[in-house]
């Protein structure tokens, strides 16, 4: 199969259009991969590889700093939004269309300036991978860290995914714990033999109840946690008084919080009752006290805010590299069939980072 060609000498906008219309639903990434990578070889200043469908391109100029700029080339699925359009929405020159928001602007913008700065002021690692729209087991960044973590290697690192051209720094941490009540079976008709294990909720969701969740400062930035019932179950049948009641408990916590701290505090919150942990991920401190990252919102010169769902910026968190998302597109619009950016969102981006790689 022959590749098809990207103009990355095109503007940014146009350059968009053409990476949207190469159609990379997740799992399907191969054709775009194969479109990026010849573009990318083709810079002398930049050294490749190519693992799967990601690709890294790193410059190698030996600056005193390294920062990666990532992005992930996969979409959600089409529904009828291929080929793109130029649309004038709410008054705004616009393209309209799948991945313009998540995140093919960002692609562009990232693949526009790894081929236009081939003399950044510090090292730059541009990263392009695969399967984030799906299962976290398949992510391309994930997969890259398990093979070349070395590769990952940076002071700094700015995703692409869309923010409205702002800066979101960080993210919340994410736990899920189960609380039983335990009681004792017994006829209905004689619950005094027994005790209700779904009466014994009750408490539990007083507590809930009159929880003020905490707002958390971390690197400047203020985290909103939250902790909530999202689910709840006891009882086998209308006659039986239960012996087991149970509620699915979500806690949402500041990145300064490790999942061992998110653990202790849910136990002892939930004191007198069982409490089993199912599911959980760290989440990432923005690192906007670190000069890099300061650096970074000085010269983009706008506001920095929070984070509050998981996003692959704490993957670099965990790998101990300080992470922002910074890219055009409202996030809400993101996977709506009607997703569609403001073409200014895709120029400041554009922008804002070659401002900081050069000035
Ligand atoms: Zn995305």
């Amino acid at each position: 199969m022959s590749v098809t060609p990207l103009d990355a000498t095109q503007d940014v906008v146009t350059l968009t259009e053409a990476i949207c219309n190469i159609s990379s639903v997740s799992g399907s990434e191969r054709a775009l991969a194969d479109a990026l990578e010849v573009v990318l070889r083709a810079q002398p200043h930049l050294s490749v590889l190519r693992d799967g469908d990601a690709l890294v391109a790193r410059t190698l100029l030996g600056r005193e700093s390294r920062v990666v700029i990532a992005g992930h080339i996969d979409v959600v699925p089409i529904a009828n939004n291929l080929p793109v359009r130029r649309e004038v929405i709410g008054g705004e020159p616009s393209l309209w269309g799948r991945g313009t928001v998540d995140m093919k602007g960002g692609v562009a913008v990232q693949l526009k300036l790894a081929c236009e700065l081939a003399s950044p002021n510090v090292d730059v690692t541009w990263v392009f991978y695969d399967h984030e729209e799906v299962d976290a087991s398949l992510n391309g960044l994930g997969r890259l860290a398990r093979n070349h973590p070395e590769l990952l290697e940076a002071d700094f690192a700015v995703l692409c995914e869309p923010t409205a051209a702002v800066i979101e720094g960080g993210c919340n941490g994410t736990m899920r714990v189960v609380v039983s009540s335990a009681g004792v079976k017994a006829h209905s008709a004689r619950p005094w033999m027994g005790k209700n294990a779904i009466h014994g909720l009750a408490d539990v969701l007083a507590r809930l109840e009159r929880n003020q969740p905490d707002t958390v400062t971390v690197d400047g930035l203020d985290y909103r946690e939250s902790l909530n019932a999202v689910m709840i179950s006891g009882g086998i049948a209308t006659n039986v008084i239960p012996d087991l009641g149970t509620v699915t408990v979500n806690y949402r916590f500041a990145p300064s919080k490790s999942l061992a701290d998110a653990e202790e505090y849910l136990r002892s919150f939930f004191d007198g009752f069982d409490v089993e942990v199912t599911d959980a991920s760290a989440g990432a401190r923005p690192g906007l006290d670190l000069p890099a990252a300061k650096a970074f919102v000085e010269s983009i010169g706008v506001a920095a805010r929070p984070k509050y769902g998981w996003t692959d910026v704490a993957r670099f968190s965990a790998l101990g590299v300080p992470a922002v998302n910074y890219g055009p597109g409202d996030p809400n619009k993101a996977h709506a069939d009607d997703e569609s950016v403001p073409v200014a969102q895709i120029e400041a981006c554009y922008a804002g980072l070659k401002h900081w790689l050069t000035k």
